[in-house]
């Protein structure tokens, strides 16, 4: 059993921790991340160990500051720097060639590092304090939904860790965007709070996206798309799908208001069969749905299945920091099937989709077919 401290308290001993070889769970503004010595091979491989993760994952090295990051990299270029001052202390990780100091076993045999500097008040005080670079990956199980609570983190990690950084719920919910700014081309490998538009202004030049994250999901006439399986991730126990139309993907969301309404009877009746008919064969279901819509859901049974509302449909920002809230309540509630609707691409909305995607092993059916 780890000590849980909340707050300021728990900086000096979690610092002392970090010193010592172990493993602290500490808080950022995304999600909670399982930290250790970043120059310290040990120390990442018990990471590994703990989250039962594949060792060629590599992890994140988090700092307090901009000043930190020039041991653990061979070049910093003048680009990268731009950015680190546009978007840090914040979510934001940057890929960069790596030094000497830092161990393959964190970078996953890597030669570049990923670094980035939270803002969480406990935490950039936690890694000021133990004066060391800190290893982070996201403080769950391996494939799992990303911790937002303390209690997640308690949940997938219980035991095996020395000790918890408790700051109350995170505020984004979702994992920091990542850049890659180690080749000649700044690259976006991960979507997150801060958009691909976002870096492109600060640089002032077209930041591209790595094909593997481009919204892949549904061919036309392909339903469901190959469920995936090594596409899964953040993923709940329960099998997910999302829905769909074809006009709305079509026109990329950007519909009129009498197509919206007509997508949204569309999908919420696609959805509402497919739960009658789990239901009927003794299935337990989850809805993920918007306030806009969520008065076209129906309950089949009282206490079979459940409908979750994860925000407004125009703030993606504010819905990502529901889902993985939400997907770790269905598996509390031992859900079988979740049925989820998706969202534009657009701006914050293209982190949203790209962990719906990946939660439901990129499985989406479009409901006019
Ligand atoms: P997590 O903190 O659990 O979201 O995991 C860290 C993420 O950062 C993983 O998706 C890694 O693949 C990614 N990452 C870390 N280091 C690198 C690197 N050097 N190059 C590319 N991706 C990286
Ligand atoms: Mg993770």
């Amino acid at each position: 059993m780890e000590t849980i401290v909340k707050g300021m308290e728990g900086v000096e001993q979690a610092a002392e921790i970090i010193k010592n070889g172990g493993l602290v769970a500490f808080p950022t503004e995304t999600v909670y991340g399982l930290g250790g010595n970043a120059l310290d091979p040990e120390a990442s491989r018990k990471i590994y160990a703990a989250k039962g993760r594949p060792s060629d994952n590599p992890l994140i090295v988090h700092v307090s500051s901009i000043s930190e990051v020039h041991p653990l990299v061979s070049v910093l270029p003048e680009a990268a720097e731009k950015l680190m001052e546009a978007f840090w202390p914040g979510p934001l990780t940057i890929i960069l060639p790596k030094s000497e100091i830092v161990p393959y076993e964190t970078t996953g045999g890597l030669e570049t590092v990923a670094i980035r500097c939270p803002e969480n008040k406990v935490t950039l005080s936690f890694i000021k304090t133990s004066g060391l670079p800190i290893a982070g990956p996201s403080a769950n199980t391996s494939g799992k939904p990303s911790p937002t609570e303390a209690t997640h983190v308690l949940h997938d990690l219980n035991g095996k860790i020395d000790m918890i950084l408790d700051d109350g719920p995170v505020g984004i919910g979702v994992e920091s965007t990542i850049v890659d700014m180690s080749g000649t081309v700044p690259t976006l490998l991960r979507p997150g709070a801060i958009t691909v538009e976002d870096l492109s202004e600060t640089l002032g030049r077209k930041v591209e996206i790595d094909p593997a994250i481009v919204a892949g999901g549904v061919n036309e006439g392909v339903r469901p798309k190959a469920p995936g399986m090594k596409y899964r991730h953040y993923a709940p126990n329960a099998k997910m799908a999302l829905v769909s139309t074809k006009l709305l993907k079509a026109k990329d969301y950007e519909v009129s208001e009498e197509e919206r309404l007509q997508a949204d009877r569309q999908v919420s009746d696609f959805i509402n069969e497919l739960v009658e008919k789990d239901e009927a064969a003794g299935l337990r279901t989850g809805i993920i749905c918007c306030e806009e819509t969520k008065e076209l859901y129906r309950k089949v049974r009282d206490n079979a299945s459940d409908i979750k509302v994860i925000g407004h449909r125009d703030q993606p920002l504010s819905m990502t920091h529901e889902l993985f809230r939400v997907l770790r309540e269905f598996d509390d509630d031992n859900v079988d099937r979740i049925y989820a609707e998706s969202y534009s691409d657009r701006g914050v909305g293209f982190a949203l989709m790209n962990r719906m995607r990946k939660a439901a092993g990129m499985t989406e059916f479009l409901a006019d077919e």
